[in-house]
Formats: structure tokens, sequence, C-alpha cells
């Protein structure tokens, strides 16, 4: 049970001010540069996971940032919102909303645009000083992450690319490596979604917030 807010954590790195709509479109900006390609979306994905089962919520594919970031806000009140780390790119359908497939999978990923670590807090012990451990873990890092999300109970670390890679096996190796070499959790593959900044993560009783900790312009 979780019993310290994710609330604490950006004191340990200097308060940030922004709100919630301007740290999901810092976060995503910050991963994803460089133009789209033909064909390629951002994907949203809700679920919800505070029922077991989880419930599938919306899925949504989006051209800019600016509405990705947007839908993100939208639904963050009814769902624990994700986005899809890498590009999606139907291999059959030029528009990815005709997708004829139920399962999209690592065949429905064209570029990745960052190498990301996912890092959580499985001790009992004080949960603010183990996320100010982990957090001087990371940052000693060589290189260091870019972007530090604060996930509800852990963190998510990227390594943005200059610009998204077609070589997925190429950052899955380096997510491999991030996990033997930090610690982190199995979420190595290409068709991973992880949380946006600025959203809350409501697996738990009380909703925690999804906040962004670092990024350059923060
Ligand atoms: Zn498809």
């Amino acid at each position: 049970m979780v019993t310290a807010p994710a609330a604490h954590i950006p004191r340990l790195l200097g308060d940030s001010k922004l709100g919630p709509r301007e740290q999901a479109r810092q976060h995503l900006l910050t991963i994803f540069r460089g133009e789209l390609q033909s064909g390629e979306h951002y994907e949203l994905r809700c679920l919800d996971l505070s029922v077991r089962p989880a419930t599938k919520g919306p899925r949504l594919y989006f051209r800019s940032l600016t509405e990705l970031s947007d839908a993100a806000i939208r639904y963050r009140e009814q769902w624990d919102v994700f986005f899809g780390v890498g590009l999606r790119r139907c291999p059959v359908a030029k528009d990815i909303n005709a997708c004829p497939h139920r399962e999209r999978g690592r065949d429905h990923i064209s570029r990745l645009p960052a190498a990301w670590g996912d890092f959580d807090l499985h001790s009992d012990g004080d949960r603010e000083h183990g996320l100010e451990t982990l957090v001087g873990k990371l940052l000693s890092g060589s290189p260091p992450p870019t972007v530090l999300v604060a996930s509800g109970t852990g963190i998510h670390a990227y390594w943005p690319l200059v610009e998204p890679t077609p070589d997925l096996e190429r950052v899955e190796a380096v997510n491999r490596s991030v996990k033997r070499l930090l610690g982190g959790d199995n979420a190595v593959d290409a068709a991973r979604v992880l949380r946006v900044a600025g959203t809350f993560n409501r697996k738990y009783r009380e909703p925690l917030p999804v906040q962004l900790l670092r990024c350059p312009h923060v």
C-alpha cells in the first residue's frame, strides 16, 4: 500500500510550478523530437487500473503533440492515462484509425524516440527516502536521463534520441542494459505504453499524481 503521496517528490529536485497540462506537454515534447512520417501517429491509451481486471478505455491516435497532451489531461479525471513510447503505424491500413487488427503490438511500431527505464519502489520502507535514493542513482548514470517522471510508485526515466529510430532492436538492447545496470523493471519492449506526466496513477486507493521531475525546460 502506498503510504506517502508522490507530491513529496518534487521537493527533492525543486518544486515545479508547472500545471498538469504544461507537464504533459513538456514531457511529450521532449521525448518526441522531429517530424512524423507518413502514416505515423502518437497513441494515447486509457485504462482503469483501480479495478481488477483492469478496464480498457479510449485508445486514440493523434498527429499532433498538442492534441495528444490535451487529450491526456481531458481523460485524467477518469482514467489512468498512458502514451505509446513508440510511434504507431499500421502495416496494412494507411491511416491507423482504419486499422483492421485487434492486436496492435510490435508490428504496429514504426520508430522509437527514446530509450527508457521503469523503476519501481518495492520496499515498504521510507518511501520518500527511497525515491530520493532512486533519483540520485539514476542521475549518477552516464549519461544521466534527460527526463524523469514520478509514476506514483516509482520513476520512469527517458533518454531521448535526436530523432526517432526505426531500429527497434537497438533501443530495446539499450533498455535492457539500463534495466541491468540500474535495476529497472521489465518494461523494455518497443510496444510499451507509459504514464503521461500531469495525470494520476489510480491503481491505489488514493489517486497519486504522475509528475514531471526533470525535463530540460523545467
Ligand atoms: Zn493494423
